[in-house]
């Protein structure tokens, strides 16, 4: 179909697409429908009651009993948010190098003003506990701000255990905030903001949240609240003072994002009908299975630490001389299946399966056939098997024992 503005629809492919990126991800009917009804007065009081239940259970997912504000943005807004709102001009942050979104927040805090002690890394392993506990102990006059953690490192597919972190900087007796970023893991692996002592977690709508992209979040601790009195970087339509005023009756201080919070109410719903151990559960096995279908390939995965490899994505290493940029065009191309490409330093290197957020084994088997039919028609050499063994399974694991 060639519409009057000449964009071109070309005839729709039968059958759903596969988006198997991780991140947009797909978005389930029941929160498509919940979206479909009129933008309502974001003012009025039906909206109100509309905002405290989901500035109320959005709680839930963070698994802490503070303030969660919502933003009308990418999960990028939301990084600067939590700058913004806790650093002044010059202050030093800690951050690891863990792959692409590591990086891209570093740029991020060195484009506010910050000065950020960047502890390098091989984009295969989590955060360095032990390095950061290095630079603790070496700062005794607390010049580090923050501590800035990314929990599943999505350019990678290596969570960090986010506890260790906190250990260390209880050990050190370190006062420094620790910011964390778990804009590709909330709602899909694991995460507790009060139980870790998080000072501010970093999400988004469009991952495990199974929603459109568009919304994004903060969830805010005492001692983060506190900071942002005397934090001196610039602020305004970040501010979460403001946010934290006009949520307090259930509205925000500009137009949110009305639909997709229609949206974030129904997803909330989801994840706690299945209970979150359930969906963590879930996803783990997932990611085992897509593991398995790997080995089988007799293929590697980016991860190099078996207990770290994130349950919401696996990254595959292409044998080398081979483009995994080719192989995702084939599976785009003949089986209508996106795969996440390569980004930064492993652009054409790896190639990334997301597994998360609405899924079942069924989903699962339909990607890997196609990343299997994708991988053999790129002449990628590679042994059978590899379905083979992520059968195997999940024949033999039950979803959610
Ligand atoms: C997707 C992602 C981001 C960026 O979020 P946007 O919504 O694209 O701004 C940041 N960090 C991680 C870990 C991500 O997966």
């Amino acid at each position: 179909m060639k519409l009057s503005n000449g964009l071109n629809l070309n005839s729709h492919p039968s059958g759903r697409h596969f988006l198997q990126i991780p991140g947009p991800t797909n978005v389930p009917d029941r929160i498509l429908r919940a979206m479909d009804y009129p933008t309502i007065d974001h003012r009025g009081p039906e909206f109100q009651q509309l905002g405290r239940a989901v500035l109320s259970g959005i709680r839930q997912i963070f698994q802490t009993e503070g303030p969660v504000v919502i933003y009308p943005a990418s999960g990028t807004g939301a990084w600067e948010a939590a700058l913004v709102n806790t650093l002044s001009p010059g202050d030093t942050v800690l951050m690891c190098e863990t792959g692409q979104f590591a990086t891209l927040w570093k740029r991020l805090a060195e484009r506010l003003g910050l000065r950020v002690i960047f502890i390098e890394g091989d984009w295969r392993h989590g955060t360095d506990a032990q390095a950061i506990a290095a630079h603790l102990a070496a700062d005794t006059g607390h010049a580090i701000r923050a501590v800035c953690v990314v929990h599943n490192e999505t350019s990678t597919g290596v969570t960090s255990w986010v506890p260790d972190v906190r250990r260390v900087m209880d050990e050190a007796a370190h006062p420094a905030l620790l910011l964390v970023d778990t804009i590709s893991s909330l709602g899909s692996v694991d995460y507790r903001h009060d139980e870790w002592g998080v000072d501010v977690t970093i999400a988004g709508s469009q991952k495990g949240l199974m929603l459109p992209p568009g919304l994004s979040f903060n969830a805010i601790s005492a001692k983060a609240l506190k900071a942002g009195e005397q934090a001196r970087l610039p602020r305004a339509y970040w501010d979460w003072q403001d946010m934290l005023t006009s949520n307090a009756n259930g509205y925000f201080p500009y137009t949110p994002a009305t639909n997709l919070l229609y949206g974030l109410h129904e997803a909330i719903s989801m994840l706690l009908e299945e209970g979150l151990p359930g969906v963590f559960a879930r996803h783990q096995r997932h990611a085992q299975a897509t593991r398995a279908a790997v080995r089988g390939w007799g293929l590697e995965v980016l991860c190099a630490d078996p207990a770290l490899a994130s349950p919401a994505l696996t990254a595959i290493l292409m044998p080398a001389g081979h483009s995994a940029d080719a192989v995702r065009r084939i599976a785009l191309a003949r089986f209508n299946l996106s795969l996440g490409q390569g980004l930064g330093k492993v652009t054409d290197k790896v190639f990334r399966i997301g597994h998360l957020g609405d899924f079942n084994d069924l989903t699962l088997l339909g990607t890997l056939g196609g990343v299997e039919m994708a991988l053999g028609l790129a002449g990628v050499p590679m042994q059978a098997g590899g379905i083979q063994a992520a059968m195997a399974h999940l024949s033999a694991t039950q979803p959610g024992a």
